[in-house]
């Protein structure tokens, strides 16, 4: 019987929109793939936690195509994620720089200037 994750334990926020994730182990081994928090009846994976309070995720494939046991139905974030937009600004890494201006001498009025004209 699929069940379904704990609200928050394993939950992060993605870097680019926000948005809450869990990572996961998986689904190829050594991958990372981080997952949307929330079950998704449309997922293609199945997570489960581990003992350990890990999260594992896999493919659903046509011969185990629901979660079993503790999996719950689970969406890769990527297809979701709204920050990957490149078009949106974004602030430069860098504070820019402006050129040192010259600091103005303390410099008297030269002989003749200032009342010229009045
Ligand atoms: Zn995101």
């Amino acid at each position: 019987m699929p069940t379904t994750p704990h609200p928050r334990r394993g939950v992060t926020n993605c870097t680019r929109c926000g948005a809450p994730i869990r990572w996961a182990s998986g689904p190829q081994p050594g991958q990372r793939t981080p997952l949307n928090a929330l079950p998704s009846p449309a997922g293609g994976l199945a997570a489960h936690t581990t003992g350990l309070g890990g999260l594992v995720v896999r493919e659903l494939t046509p011969d185990r195509p629901e979660p079993e046991h503790i999996e719950w139905k689970a969406i890769a974030h990527w297809p979701s994620c709204t920050g990957t937009v490149d078009s949106r600004p974004s602030p430069p890494a860098v504070p820019i720089r402006r050129p040192a201006r010259r600091r103005v001498a303390n410099q008297p009025p030269l002989w003749g200037q200032g009342r010229w004209g009045r």
